[in-house]
């Protein structure tokens, strides 16, 4: 059959990302998709299943979108690619840093592009180094993060990321990278002990998503921007999950009333039609790096500024915008908080839940109290039931995440909270 091909030539050929490389070769790989509409995925088998992380916290606008692959195929037509290294440009990517600044806060107005989030933030990570040498503070090079925060996986993102899974795929992390505890005093005390003339900045998630939906405590941000600028720290805010609605706001930070120096963001600027990141920056940054040393930006990707990848970032911003998915955030996101507590108040397994706008997680029973975590075995559940969702298991938490696309209606939550509750019964 063409699923047993397709399976043989996947475990012959293909390196799956963060994967089990062993369990691909017994098993092969549980999904093959062949279609997606809306909040749904089809796969060979005809399965019809709700993708309750969009993806990889990424399709928000949802799956088979037509307007999308109308205006790649128009772009693509006319002129798919050409570089804007140097002295050269094009509209699409013009007007999609220009829509960029209308969404993004206080004077956070120029956009470096790039593929992804893990380029957007090793970016981010050699401009503001870059910042402070040519200020004359070349010593100021750290960058803090903190633990089991996700960055992604280039060697600066790799270092900046604080879940240690993440480090035993290299022998060595970068130089210079520092973590914290999510706490203030954690800050302070390792700003006391480096010195703030060595650290150039603090990168964070508004909220952490692959680390397991973790919110900030309260007042955390505001603390961490006064701490930054007492300190001559830049503040880099990573949205390249909670960007563009995922919190019920443009960008997640400003859920918590700061404004970052830098955003770094990817995933929900294309909703993963094409691939894009980038790196948005102050005016006042901006001018720095324009005056001094006569402009010199060493740092560039062939697909920096992509023509189709920007034309269609510019339609899917439009279709957030005019379908006005972000006010859904704000009502959907609050049907997901109360089932989620609803699930908890039936399941005595279930230890917390929370969640900011369509971002949220369920977290079980400590996987130290239990003999095996049932996060897993709630997922294969759910799968039975209809739903894909996913588990993740770091510093002893057994958590469900979930972050579905921002066109999720209210009907289709109840359906996805009923398939939870009832796949988190069935293991117990
Ligand atoms: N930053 C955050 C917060 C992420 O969630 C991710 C990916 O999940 C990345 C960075 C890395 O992005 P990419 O996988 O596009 O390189």
């Amino acid at each position: 059959s063409l699923k047993e091909e397709l399976v043989e030539l996947d475990k012959k050929h293909l390196i799956h990302p963060t994967s089990n490389m062993k369990q691909l070769q017994e098993n092969g790989p549980t999904f093959i998709f062949t279609e997606g509409e809306g909040i749904y995925l089809k796969d060979i088998e005809g399965r019809k299943l709700i993708d309750s992380l969009s993806s990889l916290w990424n399709v928000n606008i949802g799956h088979g979108r037509k307007e999308l692959a109308e205006v790649a195929k128009e772009q693509m037509e006319k002129l798919a690619f050409t570089s804007i290294f140097n002295n050269w440009s094009h509209e699409p990517v013009i007007r999609l840093a220009a829509e960029v600044a209308k969404w993004t806060p206080g004077d956070l107005n120029a956009t470096f592009f790039t593929s992804g989030g893990s380029e957007s933030n090793d970016t981010a990570f050699k401009t503001v180094r870059h910042y402070w040498k040519i200020k004359g503070q070349p010593e100021k090079k750290k960058i803090i993060s903190r633990k089991l925060s996700y960055h992604g996986v280039a060697m600066g993102a790799t270092s900046a990321t604080g879940i240690e899974q993440f480090h035993t795929f290299t022998t060595s992390l970068a130089p210079d990278f520092h973590y914290v505890d999510s706490s203030v005093d954690s800050l302070k005390e390792l700003i006391e002990k480096e010195g703030a003339d060595t650290i150039a900045a603090f990168i964070s998630e508004p909220v952490q998503g692959s680390g397991g939906v973790n919110l900030p405590p309260e007042g955390y941000f505001q603390e961490v921007r006064k701490i930054c600028d007492e300190n001559n720290i830049l503040f880099i805010a990573d949205e390249v999950i909670c960007g563009f609605g995922r919190l019920g706001t443009n960008f997640g930070i400003e859920q918590f009333g700061v404004i970052p120096d830098i955003i770094t963001m990817a995933k929900g600027i294309t909703s993963g039609y094409a691939p894009l990141g980038g790196m948005v920056i102050s005016e006042r940054i901006q001018k720095e790096l324009i005056d001094k040393t006569e402009g010199n930006f060493w740092h560039g990707y062939t697909y920096s500024g992509h023509a189709t990848a920007a034309a269609v970032a510019l339609k899917n911003l439009e279709i957030i915008k005019n379908e006005k998915l972000i006010e859904n955030v704000n009502v959907v996101g609050k049907q997901m908080l109360e089932g989620f507590k609803w699930i908890q108040e039936q399941n005595s397994n279930v230890d917390n839940v929370r969640g900011m706008g369509l971002l949220g997680a369920i977290s079980l029973e400590k996987a130290s109290n239990s003999a095996e975590p049932i996060g897993p075995k709630i997922v294969a559940k759910a799968l039975e039931k209809g739903l894909i969702c996913r588990s993740v298991i770091y510093d002893g938490q057994d958590t469900l995440a979930f972050a579905p696309p921002l066109i999720i209606n209210t009907n289709q939550m109840e359906d996805m909270i009923a398939i939870v509750n009832e796949s988190i019964q069935a293991v117990k």
